[in-house]
């Protein structure tokens, strides 16, 4: 990024967007310097080559700017120093994503940039967008909160469309975000801890949009709907979507779910923005081979459909789930979260029978019972998808649906959720030699 050219910036949090930064940083000419307080992030830039300082010197009153990974907490407490010091020393306090909203500026200013928030559906609404921009012969950088960071992506021009993926987090250290066309999917309770209350919440991702060029936004809930009309009042030019829009998905396999018809809207009404015809929006959608670990088919030959939603960390996306099929075989458990799965009483009826994995088993065991679900512990992954894929067989004239979305956090026997996906795939391959 060449519009930091000269300036002094630190940049604290060396995991791979951090590093991104600085590389880029460097590349473009700033005098920047690496901050980490774990030795082995430390050691993973100086084998760079990187510039690293020392953090006990303390003194970030002598930069310019203040580059935060995402996940460091503002409050972040140390010994030495802390944002707060810095911010009052007049130290900018930025993210990676205000570096690459600079440089656009600076080298690109026309160049077509999507930016995606919204409480739940951000990754797949960012991946759909960019399959969808590809179909139509776009040359896309897809980045940001998913997968590659955003400075790691080829930088803006108007040859290329950015789709970027943005956290609140990442959204309130971006001042100067002012996306081509900006999405605001939907917004309910959640990383409260994070943002206080419920109206600072909203005002970050209020953010990202109030200052797009059109600013998509979901009307399936209050929140959203009001976001909508005060910025409609300011003269923002707002289109308002639903999962109520009722596009044909039926050729779309990999977006099952009313939550998924939000999504696809969404999407269609950024492509139309830039320009995209409806044919072209809707090949997209059907070629779409989703994302893994959010009800991603894997595909096999025994006849049964196995449905991998590890990412469904807890009863709301299970929710989802259960609501996308009549009749399920549901592999669930882990480590449960408050409430545990009594929410999801009323989707019950659909659930033939319940394989229960991880911390959760005995618990959740007591719910089903209590309504009459037909369950079993097995412990484990590979110990349920041989009881569910033994009881599958046994209904193949049914056309049986194998679903695993656990209800529940991976951490009690996985490193997170990707990692317990990808578990559940093996064990899927090896009952069904696929
Ligand atoms: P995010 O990136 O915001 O976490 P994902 O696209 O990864 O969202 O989807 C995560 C889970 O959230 C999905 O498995 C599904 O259960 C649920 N979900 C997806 N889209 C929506 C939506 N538009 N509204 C509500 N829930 C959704």
């Amino acid at each position: 990024a060449t519009s930091f050219r000269g300036r002094r910036v630190a940049v604290f949090g060396l995991g791979g967007s951090g590093l991104a930064t600085v590389r880029s940083l460097v590349a473009g000419g700033a005098e920047a310097t690496a901050f980490d307080d774990s030795e082995a992030s430390v050691a993973k830039a100086k084998s760079e080559g990187l510039p690293v300082g020392d953090l006990r010197e303390g003194d970030f009153a002598r930069f310019h700017s203040l580059v935060l990974a995402p996940g460091v907490p503002l409050t972040h407490p140390k010994p030495h120093w802390s944002v707060e010091l810095a911010k009052a020393a007049g130290v900018e306090i930025i993210g990676d994503i205000e570096i690459f909203c600079r440089e656009r500026r600076a080298v690109a200013p026309g160049a077509d940039f999507v930016a995606i928030t919204g409480t739940n559906g951000k990754s797949t609404t960012t991946a759909l967008t960019a399959h969808v921009l590809r179909e139509a012969g776009r040359d896309v950088q897809m980045g940001g909160n998913i997968g590659v960071a955003i400075l790691e992506l080829e930088p803006p021009s108007n040859a290329r469309v950015h789709v970027v993926e943005c956290s609140s987090y990442q959204i309130d250290l971006a001042p100067s975000l002012d996306p081509t066309v900006g999405v605001m999917l939907n917004l309910s309770e959640d990383h409260l801890e994070r943002h206080g209350t419920m109206e600072n919440y909203a005002a970050i991702k209020e953010r990202l949009v109030a200052r797009s060029g059109t600013a998509v936004i979901g009307r399936d809930d209050e929140i959203s709907v009001s976001m909508a009309a005060r910025l409609k009042a300011a003269g923002v030019n707002v289109v308002e979507i639903s999962e109520a829009d009722s596009i044909d998905l039926s050729a779309a396999r990999a977006l099952r779910g009313a939550h998924n018809a939000q999504n696809a809207s969404a999407v269609r009404a950024v492509a139309r923005a830039l320009g995209v015809d409806d044919a072209t929006i809707e090949k997209g959608f059907s070629t779409f081979p989703g994302l893994a670990h959010r009800m991603e088919e894997i595909p096999t030959s025994d006849g049964i459909t196995w449905i991998n939603d590890s990412k469904a960390t807890n009863a709301d996306s299970a929710e989802k789930a259960l609501a996308s099929f009549d009749k399920v075989f549901w592999i669930l458990g882990g480590k449960p979260k408050t409430g545990g799965i009594e929410a999801l009483v009323p989707f019950f009826p659909r659930v033939l029978r319940a394989y229960l994995i991880g911390e959760a088993a005995e618990a959740f065991s007591r719910t089903l019972a209590a309504h009459d679900v037909p369950w079993a512990i097995l412990g484990t992954i590979e110990r349920a998808v041989e009881a569910a894929s033994a009881d599958a067989k046994g209904a193949i004239d049914g056309a049986p649906v194998v679903l695993f979305s656990p209800a529940c956090a991976s951490f009690d026997q996985y490193r997170n959720f990707e990692q317990r996906g990808e578990a559940f795939r093996k064990a899927v391959q090896a009952v069904t030699g696929g």
